[in-house]
Parts: structure tokens; sequence; C-alpha cells
């Protein structure tokens, strides 16, 4: 079995450990580390890397999984977990998505160990964690007031990725390009199959988002056979090949007519933008069939803002 090392601390079949993988200081001094629970089972298996947190202000997924590690969820009969609450302390610490430097950590891979903020996070990660993980699930949130309805974003071309998207049986599964600098994408180049579960809105907690989120980690690691036991899924996964968003076309008060998750027909009306002293209302309405699947939460819209996101089949 290969060395499991991180940190300079070796993980050894059995162990049960929090290790916390350095990063720098704060200018007061302080120093950040990224606590990283290590479940490894006695029986080989494969790793599975859970993480949040990469945008700090995406405090559902770290829920989630705070979750799982508290009701002790997370040991393997069989391989290895990963669990990272949190990957962007700076965020979590400054309710926001971004790191000091100003920069998206989820831009910065593979990183540099003398870069800026953001890219040393991801350096120390893509150095340390990496190399050891075989499949992971990335827990993100809709940024910006935009909630997420549950679902998986992964390339489905890339290998191993669309039997993990349909195991982890969230309601819709998107196919999503990999984007530079991303750490899908850095994973991709390395072999090793990320997803990501998008489900919710930064800086709010949603119990349906956190619920979805935990059965499909438990249904992801029966179909890695590292535990026995699954959730049965209520309806198969949509598969939306093309996304499209609606943007608001006048600045207004926005009010939406549908429901996150729900199906949408071409030409119903989904939503209006009023301008605020009673003069006029604009219907807002589909350009295509499809679900929505992404809702803007915040009534004030610019020309532009982006206020449905809308998944085709
Ligand atoms: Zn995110």
């Amino acid at each position: 079995m290969a060395e499991m090392i991180i940190n300079n601390i070796e993980i050894r079949p059995g162990d049960d450990l929090l290790i916390r993988l350095n990063i720098s200081r704060l200018p007061s001094g302080t120093q950040i580390d990224i606590p990283i629970h290590v479940f490894r089972s006695e029986e080989p298996g494969p790793v599975l890397l859970l993480m949040a947190g990469m945008h700090g202000d995406e405090v559902n997924g770290i829920e989630t999984i705070r979750r799982m590690i508290r009701r002790r969820m997370l040991q393997p009969l069989r391989g290895t977990i990963l669990a990272i609450p949190i990957l962007n302390i700076y965020g979590f610490l400054n309710f926001s998505r971004e790191v000091p430097d100003g920069k998206d950590v989820n831009r910065s891979f593979p990183g540099s160990a003398t870069g800026s903020l953001a890219s040393r996070v991801a350096a120390r990660f893509t150095r340390e964690v990496l190399p050891l993980v075989d499949y992971g699930i990335d827990f993100h949130t809709g940024g910006a007031s935009r909630s997420n309805f549950p679902q998986i974003r992964c390339e489905l071309e890339g290998e191993g990725n669309e039997p993990l998207a349909q195991a982890f049986g969230a309601p819709f599964i998107l196919d999503s390009k990999l984007r530079p600098g991303s750490l899908r994408k850095e994973a991709s180049k390395l072999g090793k199959s990320i997803i990501v579960y998008e489900s919710g809105e930064s800086l709010r907690l949603d119990e349906t988002s956190i619920n979805t989120g935990i059965e499909g980690t438990i249904r992801v690691m029966h179909h890695l056979g590292m535990t026995d036991t699954s959730v049965p899924v209520s309806h198969p996964p949509v598969v939306c090949k093309k996304t499209t968003w609606i943007r608001a076309r006048r600045a207004g008060l926005f009010r939406s007519f549908v429901k996150n998750g729900q199906a949408i027909s071409r030409g119903q009306q989904v939503g209006t933008v009023a301008d605020p002293y009673g003069y006029a209302s604009h219907p807002i309405t589909s350009p295509v069939n499809g679900y929505v699947i992404g809702l803007n939460h915040m009534p004030v819209v610019n020309q532009g803002d982006a206020i449905l996101h809308i998944g085709v089949e």
C-alpha cells in the first residue's frame, strides 16, 4: 500500500487523525492552518476527498461536512476519507468568497508556494493533498444572493465523472466545462475525478441542501465500496447538457413566480421586474423549456444581473 503523508505526518491503516496543514500567518501573527480530518480503514480502498469552503462564505457545504464528521459517518469500511470542512479559512473569517489578496482560490490552481495567498493555499493543497486523492466531492453554493437547487457539476466526458455524479443522485447533473485554474481542471490533469456539489446560497444554511449533500456522500461512498449501506434515490437525476441564464433587461425590483427546481416552458412568465415607483412592471419569460436550477433572491436588480439559471435536458 502506498505511503500516505500530509504535512510530514504519516497516515497508517486504522488511523483517525486531525492534521493541521499550515499555510501562513495573519498580519497579527496568528498562524493559519487548514484542519484536515483523515479516516483511514484497516482495509485498503479508494481515497475520497470531501471538501468545502474553498469559497469561504459558502457555509452550507461547511455545515454538511461538519455534520457528517460529528455523526461519525465518515469512518469507511474500506479506503480513506479526507474531510476538509474549510479550505479558505481567510474567506470564512471575512464572510467572503475570496482570500485577502482578492483572488479566487478556485482560479489559482495549481498555485505557487511563493505567490499571493490564493496561490499559496492552492499550492499547499496541490502538493500535500491532491496526490493522495482518487475521487472527490467539492461542496459549493451559489454566490451573490443566488441560490442553487441541489446539483452536481462535472465534465461528463471526463473519465469516471458520470458514474460518480449518477451515484451521488442529486436532482440535477450539469455538464460543466473545466475552467482554467480550477481544482477540477488540476485534478483531471492528474487523472482524478472530482465532482462539484452546488446547493443553496452563500452565508445561509439550507436543510434540503445539507440533507441532499449528506445522502449523496453516502451513496458515493457506497458506489466506491467504502461502505455497505446506502440511501435509495427518490428520482434519477435529470442530466442537463446545456444551461442558460436569464438576465434582467431592466433595473428595478425583481420578483420570481417560479420555484427553484421546477420545470418551466418556453414563453412562460417566470417573474417580473418593476420600477420602484409604481409606474410599470415588465414580465420576464423563459426563452427555453427546462428546469429552474438557480434563482436570484436579491430583489434589487441592475440591468444585466443574472436572475434565473435554467438547465436544459
Ligand atoms: Zn463556490
